[in-house]
């Protein structure tokens, strides 16, 4: 490694890395390496950077500080990205078969006596999956393009027709942390985000029965599921209270028609009663009350009966 120093510097970064550093640093003091920030390819979590965040985050990470996982214990063993760029390597598809596109950073460390392992990681060739810490504006389904927030139909990872269903990430904000941790080789190398989610602004009852009625998959808040469950709670009390008055009216259905129709047996009439929707039960109901309200003379105003109100008296 000794006799490498300046082969990890190209042209021109030496001084673009003595910006973020209180001294100048000799080519030889630094070690600088290239890392994959993200790409544009539909990853493990069916989502994916849009070309266009790919070239605004590529401005948003630079300056920005790398933590070494494994050794994180140490503020030294920190790297910082200094330059960005994106490539379009000829040839290479995504899996659903666009042009491939890849975030790259160029890093650099200083060749301490705490780096020296870490150096020759990377310089072994030992795979290194990055994970990267940014927030993004837009998050929108691949097939409908629109905002997951909103909901849509479309679930991440179904197909449709040929179309694998994701998420498309879009609009940067902002762009934080990233570490990168070295792995096996033999792990395919990959990309971890861990994305600062925008707030999302709690979902309503109606909002979530709404998500669930289009067959949207939806991952709850705690208060939104205790709010979901006290809903339904209600729901189920209103649902008593409802059962048991479409029985009253039912019953009152079946005396009225019993009562208006001779000869015709009370099984028949339940049979009927039983089938009848809760608008056309309602529409009898009302129609034999009316009918008992004509024929019933209307009760006289009860007369306040004084010893029972005597209570009241001061
Ligand atoms: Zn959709």
């Amino acid at each position: 490694m000794e006799n490498k120093e300046t082969s990890t510097l190209r042209d021109g970064e030496l001084a673009l890395i003595n910006k973020y550093t209180r001294r100048e640093h000799k080519a030889e003091e630094i070690y600088a390496f290239t890392v994959t920030l993200c790409d544009n390819d539909i990853d493990r979590d069916f989502e994916r950077f849009s070309d266009d965040a790919l070239d605004v985050l590529s401005k948003l990470f630079v300056g920005r500080t790398g933590i070494c996982d494994h050794s994180a214990k140490s503020e030294n063993q920190k790297a910082r990205i200094f330059s960005c760029y994106t490539e379009k390597p000829e040839g290479e598809q995504t899996r659903d078969g666009r042009q491939y596109k890849r975030l790259c950073a160029r890093a650099y460390m200083l060749k301490t006596e705490q780096n020296k392992n870490l150096i020759a990681e990377i310089e072994a060739g030992i795979k290194k999956e990055v994970s990267i810490g940014c927030s993004m504006g837009s998050h929108t389904c691949s097939i409908c393009g629109k905002s997951r927030a909103e909901g849509c139909v479309h679930r991440k990872g179904k197909r449709y027709g040929n179309a694998l269903c994701h998420t498309v990430l879009s609009n940067p904000q902002d762009a934080y942390e990233w570490s990168f941790v070295a792995v096996p080789a033999q792990r395919r190398a990959g990309i971890t985000k861990s994305f600062e989610k925008k707030e999302r602004k709690n979902l309503t009852n109606i909002d979530i029965v709404k998500q669930l009625g289009a067959g949207e998959e939806i991952t709850l808040s705690a208060n939104e599921a205790a709010s979901l469950s006290l809903y339904i709670g209600e729901l189920k009390t209103l649902c008593e209270i409802g059962k048991s008055f479409i029985a009253e009216k039912r019953t009152a259905v079946i005396g009225g028609i019993e009562k208006a129709l001779s000869g015709v047996s009370a099984e028949t009439i339940k049979a009927i009663a039983e089938k009848m929707s809760v608008s056309e039960l309602d529409e009898l109901y009302r129609a034999f009350q009316k009918e008992k309200g004509a024929k019933v003379q209307l009760a006289p105003k009860t007369k306040i009966n004084k010893s029972e109100n005597l209570d009241f008296m001061i």
